[in-house]
Formats: structure tokens, C-alpha cells, sequence
């Protein structure tokens, strides 16, 4: 536990919070990766997080091949054959041919195909013209075709021996692709974590049931369990948890034993139905609670045993705020992967904000859109309230402002993060 133990969370200072980025190198700080390494087939690989560097074991290409449909010749022939080769053999994709090319021949050749020994250059099959005499055949070469033309050389996409991916980086379908040039059928990548996420409160029901006065359906479960879609997880659905401190307390205890990672929501407060805080406390250990962000504030990060503990807020606005600032980039950490930030870019704002309080940073839901003079500008959902889910439905984006502005104006630049930054649309 670091720091003083705070008191209740609705009377603290925004000055006595831990500061978003203080948060984000304690979090660096204090994770690490815990999943262990497998192998597994590439047709599994894609957007999993790999374990080892992946070096070309032979060239791609393997061979110098015709990147055309055409005729292959050896460029130094052209001058005293005039451009008129005659037809010596002809090879497609898939195949070889061993005789080397006969002075003055031509090669017919398929996209693919490897050059015959002693081609060096190919002339399109478009700009050729086949030709018959004393039943022979010939083709007739345009000028002008550099050596190496429409050939593709070994090694030439990537060389036998070149690192081309490193641990740590998340497979992406062009990623794969690229390991299975080099014909590497299985791979190292770290296991998925498991994910036991749990959604609290005494008056969530899950949508499909009946609700009464009083109820509110489970929408972060949802959110959640999309949002940890984007990572390389497999999240175990472990329903609601009553606002009951001892069962909060009992549940917490068993989950941390069959889990990597417990992601809650709600009940983060320190008020008179918030049990997660004291179940933390008591069952493992507390490293970060109080923020001085909005949306966000209570944001528990700990551990129960091995289980690494993350407490959302409940309000469906926070709990997204703080799954893509702090969750996203500790689950990559654990998973093997690196501490992923969103990279903003600077708009000028189309909103305006008169008075906003110093010593916390704010992330407002938002989108671009065109200014007046064309260029995109940011516009900042307009009603305010964390539990209003249309805001996060109707932005592309987040914008940060940091702790020490109090107050906007309209054309001031503001960062825009965008949702797409997150691994998000
Ligand atoms: P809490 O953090 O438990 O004090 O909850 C704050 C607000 O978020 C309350 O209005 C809760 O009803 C709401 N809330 C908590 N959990 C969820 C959830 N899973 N889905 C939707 N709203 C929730
Ligand atoms: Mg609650």
C-alpha cells in the first residue's frame, strides 16, 4: 500500500488524490507480466501477444521470381538480339526450371514463377508480341526495360536472418501473414489471462429479466466485457455481486484464487454499501484508490493473493474513463504486451468551459467535427453526469484537459484522444 490511507472519499481534496499520471507510473511500476509462454499453431496466432522474436528462418522470396505474366530474358542479350528472342522454355508458378536460358532465348513465365538460370529481366506480356517463323517461335521484346525489370528478388521482402516481429508486439493479421511467408507454422505467445469480472450492487439485474422500482440493468457488464475484446483476455462472466459484505468478502476471497485478473464495477466508494474497498484491505492489499480525475475518482488497483484486483467505479461513464486509461494498459502489461497509451493530437476546441476546477485532469466525451474553416475541431458531449451512457454512444473520442487549466475557450487547442488510439471504433 502506498501513501496514507485516505479518508472519506467525498471530502477529499482534489490535491490529496493521486494525479492521473502519478496513477500511470505507479501502475507501470508496479506490473508486470504474469502469463506464461505456449506454442501454439499460427492459425491461432492472430492478436495474440507473441513471446519471442520471430527471425527469418530462409528468404522471402526464396527464389528470384517473375512478378508478371511475360517473357524472361537476360537483359544483356537484348542489344544483339534486337529485341527478337526466341522461345527456349517456359516455366509457372510452382515450378523450377534447372536448364539454364539458351543465348538469345526467351522464357515464357507466370506471376510467381522462379527465373530460369541466366534470365534476369522480364518484359510484360501486354507489351510483347509472339511470333512464328520457320516454325519456330519467337517473341518480339519492347526497348527500354531496365535490367531487373519485373523480377522479384530473393530475399527481397525479407532477407534469412532479419528479426522481423519481437516479443511483446500483438499479432495483427499482416503480422501473421508475414511469419507464415517465412514458413513457420507454430509460434511462442503468452497464454491469455483469465478474467473474472464481476459487476456489484444491489440493484443491478441483468437485461431479459424483470425489473421493479428501483432496479437499473447491468449495462457494464456489457461494456466491460466488450471493451476487454480488445485484449488478448478470456473474461469469465461472474454475475452480480449483492451489496453484502460479507458474501462481497467471501466471493472476492474464492474468485482470486482461480483468476489472473478480478475486473469489478461499482461499489468502489467508501460509502455505507460500498463493501470492495474494505474487502481489498482486508483479504489482500490496496496500491491505488483515490484519483484526481473526472469521470473516474475511486479506481481500485491491487492484489488478493496472486490475483491482480481492478475496481472500477460503477457509473457506466467512469468505469469505460478508467478501463481505457488504467485497465487496458495494466491487462497488456500482465499479458506480456506493452503499457498501452492512446496518442492524442491537438484540435482547437468547438465548446467552451468557464470554470474548471484546478488540480484534477478531465477527460470529456467527444468527436470531431468540421470548423468553419473546414479543419476538424472537437466537440465536447454536452450534458455532463457519468452515468449518462448516450454521451459515450455518441463520441468517437476522449478529450484531455490537463490539471492545471481552469478554463476553455473556444479555438484553444485541446488533446482528442480517439477511440481508435484505445483498439476501439
Ligand atoms: P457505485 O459505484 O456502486 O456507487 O455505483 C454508482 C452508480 O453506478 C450507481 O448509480 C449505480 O446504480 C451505477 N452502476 C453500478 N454498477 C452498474 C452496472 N453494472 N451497470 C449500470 N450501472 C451501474
Ligand atoms: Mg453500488
Amino acid at each position: 500500500m502506498t501513501g496514507k490511507r485516505l479518508l472519506d472519499d467525498c471530502f477529499l481534496h482534489d490535491k490529496d488524490r493521486l494525479r492521473h499520471q502519478d496513477a500511470l507510473d505507479l501502475l507501470k511500476d508496479r506490473v508486470s507480466t504474469i502469463a506464461e509462454v505456449e506454442t501454439i499453431p499460427l492459425s491461432e496466432a492472430s492478436e495474440r501477444v507473441l513471446a519471442q522474436t520471430v527471425v527469418a528462418p530462409r528468404n522471402v522470396p526464396l527464389a528470384d521470381n517473375s512478378a508478371v505474366d511475360g517473357y524472361a530474358f537476360r537483359h544483356s542479350d537484348f542489344e544483339e538480339a534486337g529485341g527478337f528472342f526466341r522461345m527456349d522454355q517456359r516455366v509457372a508458378a510452382g515450378h523450377a526450371s534447372l536448364t539454364d536460358l539458351a543465348p538469345w532465348g526467351a522464357a515464357r513465365i507466370f506471376t510467381g514463377a522462379v527465373m530460369p538460370p541466366g534470365a534476369d529481366t522480364v518484359a510484360m506480356q501486354e507489351d510483347c508480341e509472339p511470333h512464328q517463323q520457320d516454325g519456330q517461335d519467337f517473341v518480339i521484346v519492347p526497348q527500354g526495360l531496365k535490367k531487373g525489370a519485373n523480377c522479384r528478388l530473393a530475399g527481397e521482402d525479407v532477407a534469412e536472418g532479419t528479426p522481423i516481429l519481437e516479443a511483446g508486439q500483438r499479432l495483427r493479421p499482416q503480422d501473421v501473414a508475414a511469419i507464415a511467408s517465412t514458413g513457420l507454422g507454430e509460434i511462442s505467445v503468452y497464454r491469455k489471462l483469465k478474467v473474472g469480472l464481476l459487476s456489484t450492487g444491489d440493484e443491478l439485474r441483468r437485461p431479459g429479466s424483470l425489473i421493479t422500482l428501483g432496479d437499473v440493468y447491468d449495462s457494464n457488464h456489457f461494456l466491460l466485457q466488450g471493451l476487454c475484446s480488445t485484449l488478448p483476455v478470456d473474461v469469465e462472466d461472474l454475475g452480480i455481486l449483492k451489496d453484502d459484505a460479507a458474501l462481497v468478502e467471501t466471493t472476492l476471497k474464492e474468485a482470486a484464487g482461480r483468476f489472473d485478473v478480478l475486473l469489478t464495477s461499482g461499489g468502489a466508494s467508501r460509502g455505507e454499501e460500498d463493501h470492495l474497498l474494505a474487502a481489498l484491505d482486508t483479504l489482500g492489499s490496496r496500491h491505488m484508490w483515490q484519483l484526481a480525475i473526472k469521470p473516474g475518482r475511486p479506481m481500485m488497483f491491487g492484489s488478493i493473493g496472486d490475483c491482480v484486483f481492478l475496481g472500477l467505479p460503477g457509473n457506466p461513464v467512469a468505469a469505460m474513463v478508467c478501463f481505457l486509461l488504467y485497465v487496458r494498459p495494466v491487462l497488456s502489461v500482465l499479458g506480456g504486451g506493452p503499457f498501452l497509451r492512446a496518442r492524442g493530437f491537438q484540435v482547437p476546441a468547438a465548446f467552451e468551459v468557464p470554470k474548471k476546477k484546478p488540480d484534477r485532469r478531465e477527460f470529456y466525451r467527444a468527436y470531431l467535427e468540421e470548423g468553419p474553416d473546414g479543419a476538424p475541431v472537437a466537440q465536447k458531449f454536452m450534458r455532463d453526469g457519468s452515468g449518462l451512457i448516450t454521451g459515450l454512444r455518441e463520441a468517437d473520442g476522449l478529450i484531455e484537459i490537463p490539471e492545471d487549466v481552469t478554463s476553455i475557450a473556444k479555438g484553444d487547442l485541446v488533446t482528442y484522444l480517439p477511440f481508435s488510439g484505445f483498439g476501439l471504433r
